[in-house]
């Protein structure tokens, strides 16, 4: 997958035009993904409502999400979930009920050397996790904040972003 381009449209979801669109070139053809800033929805042109991805996408998704599923122009929008061994995570929570929700950002911690060797990491047989995510220490941002979410876990460079606007 080699990527060809990327710019800022129109966010179908929540109309603020922070949403980076990025275009691939892949062996199966040309791929178009989008990642909302202001509201974190995420889709991708094989997300189309009635394809097979669609639906082992569903299979595998937490409920959260599958209920906060948008559709527009054919496609299917969701929050997104982002994991960054390093860094840390964002995903959307739930406070009382599925319409109140919020971003969740846990940051990763430093493991101290003499721990490591509790948290194998079973990709790579042998070898230990050096970081391990800081449930204790989690912080929330609102629905449209997801750049707040997301520059917390120094994911991207607002001003980069902002600057391209
Ligand atoms: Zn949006």
């Amino acid at each position: 997958m080699k990527q060809i381009g990327d710019k800022l449209v129109t966010c179908p979801c929540c109309s603020s035009n922070a949403c980076y669109e990025s275009e691939f070139t892949t062996q199966e053809g040309p791929i178009k993904t989008w990642l909302c800033m202001t509201c974190g929805f995420t889709s991708n042109t094989t997300m189309t409502l009635d394809s097979e991805g669609l639906k082992q996408t569903l299979e595998l998704t937490a409920d959260l999400i599958k209920d906060l599923k948008q559709d527009h122009d054919n496609l299917a929008w969701f929050p997104t979930a982002i994991t960054m061994p390093d860094k840390g995570m964002i995903f959307p929570e739930p406070i009382k009920n599925t319409k109140d929700w919020r971003w969740t950002v846990v940051k990763a911690i430093p493991i101290p050397a003499e721990e490591q060797e509790k948290f194998p990491d079973p990709t790579n047989p042998g070898t230990f996790y050096k970081n391990k995510m800081d449930m204790k220490n989690l912080k929330r941002f609102d629905k449209l904040c997801f750049m707040d979410a997301a520059e917390e876990l120094g994911m991207f460079d607002r001003n980069l972003i902002e600057n391209a606007n």
